[in-house]
């Protein structure tokens, strides 16, 4: 099937053409003429698969199509994303399939200058990507006008819930109109999507490319079974050893990420840590670097991390097993992307097994731990027979008097 095939116009096939796709991805062959009808759509979709192109070609299609025959004023497509690297890297996206086509994007995120945003919007928006709390603002301060809205997009649904934004979305739903488009894409599915895709969606279209819950199935996944104290040894050797140059590595916490940094950078390994407590422009910079092969290991957290789109990353390290197991899934789907291969180690202490049980209940699939020569986790601890408890001074006591030092009293005699 070619892209020519899913009803797309020829300026739209152009674009195509010049960024050098040539087949269209499964959530594109599946999503794109439904989209163009005008329907809602429910999909289960990873990162890495093209589902940005997979609504934003369709809607570029729509929008250019109004602006022809100045049937709509205003903002015309919204998306909705959960990370401001996201919110940049879909609007990146509208920007790149739309040249030439007058259609203006513009991306409004918090933690940046509002005035720029206003400016921009000023100059015209067509399809406006952004993140709900500062679109939450634009709406209530009433410095945007979404009543000609036709389709919104909510983009990692499941992220937005994880990261608390159900009350600002349901307020920003408030505000839009009734009659609308609504295409909802998640990578994971539980009871909470499905309530929210209940609240939103009129009979949508299902689409499902990969089953749900699964990982990128271009993806290698090896499990390192390591003692906690050798992890960041394991991972300067097996990036140094095997001369990786890009490599992505996660953390549970902020402080986790800049702590592995640190040791790495001894380790003679070019690192950089990216997360929230960083500003925007200094995570800006740490990504430019990572892309240009001036930073080897980055080492995120799951929020940060969830902007990061590099087309050829190979190796994703969990440092640290995810509590929540769906993390995994986004974690590893950072390589793999758009058919390329990827490898995803993880590596886990013994303590951390009963994560890894749940990251297998959740994909589906039993891993074999492996140990890495010379980083073989210590298991006398684990084997060895638990120690005597040394007896309480009562008990010597007891004992020198020739006395037992049992406090359990003896039962009453029934007569
Ligand atoms: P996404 O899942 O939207 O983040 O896209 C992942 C990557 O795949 C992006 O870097 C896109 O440029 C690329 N991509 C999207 N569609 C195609 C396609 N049909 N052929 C090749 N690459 C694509």
């Amino acid at each position: 099937m070619s892209f020519a095939s899913l009803g797309l116009h020829q300026d739209i096939l152009n674009q195509v053409n010049t960024l050098g796709y040539i087949t269209p991805t499964p959530i594109q062959l599946a999503a794109i003429p439904v989209v163009l009808m005008g329907k809602d759509v429910m999909a289960g979709a990873q990162t890495g698969t093209g589902k940005t192109a997979a609504f934003a070609l369709p809607l570029l299609q729509r929008v250019k199509h109004n602006k022809s025959t100045n049937s709509v004023e205003g903002v015309q497509v919204l998306v909705l994303t959960p990370t401001r690297e996201l919110a940049q890297q879909v609007h990146a996206s509208f920007v790149k399939y739309g040249q030439g086509m007058s259609i203006h994007s513009v991306v409004a995120y918090g933690g940046a200058s509002i005035n720029v945003q206003l400016d921009a919007l000023q100059q015209g928006c067509d399809v406006l990507v952004a993140t709900p709390g500062r679109l939450l603002e634009l709406i209530m301060k009433k410095l945007i006008n979404v009543s000609a809205l036709q389709t919104l997009v909510l983009d990692e649904a499941d992220r937005m819930l994880d990261m608390g934004f159900i009350i600002d979305i349901q307020r920003i739903l408030k505000n839009l109109p009734q009659t609308r488009q609504t295409l909802f894409f998640s990578a994971t599915f539980n009871d909470d999507i499905f309530a929210l895709s209940k609240t939103l969606l009129k009979e949508p279209q299902l689409i499902e490319v990969d089953s749900r819950n699964t990982t990128a199935t271009q993806v290698e996944q090896r499990i390192y079974a390591v003692d906690k104290k050798r992890k960041s040894a394991l991972l300067s050797f097996l990036i140094g050893s095997k001369n990786w140059q890009q490599v992505l590595i996660f953390t549970r916490t902020k402080q986790g990420a800049d702590e592995l940094a640190n040791e790495m950078q001894k380790d003679g390994i070019a690192t950089q840590s990216f997360h929230g407590d960083k500003s925007q422009g200094a995570r800006e910079r740490v990504l430019t670097d990572f892309k240009a092969g001036k930073v080897r290991a980055l080492i995120a957290t799951d929020v940060a991390a969830r902007g990061i789109d590099i087309e050829q990353l190979q190796y994703v390290i969990n440092h640290e097993l995810p509590y929540n197991a769906e993390d995994y899934i986004h974690r590893i789907g950072r390589t793999g992307r758009a058919g390329t291969k990827g490898l995803a180690i993880s590596l886990v202490t013994e303590a951390e097994r009963y994560l890894l049980t749940d990251i297998e209940k959740l994909v589906g699939e039993q891993f074999l731990p492996q140990w890495l020569p010379g980083f073989e986790p210590d298991l006398t601890k684990t084997l060895e027979a638990p120690k005597k408890r040394e007896p309480s001074k009562k008990e010597l006591r007891a004992k020198a008097l020739g006395l037992s030092a049992s406090s359990k009293k003896k039962p009453k005699r029934k007569y």
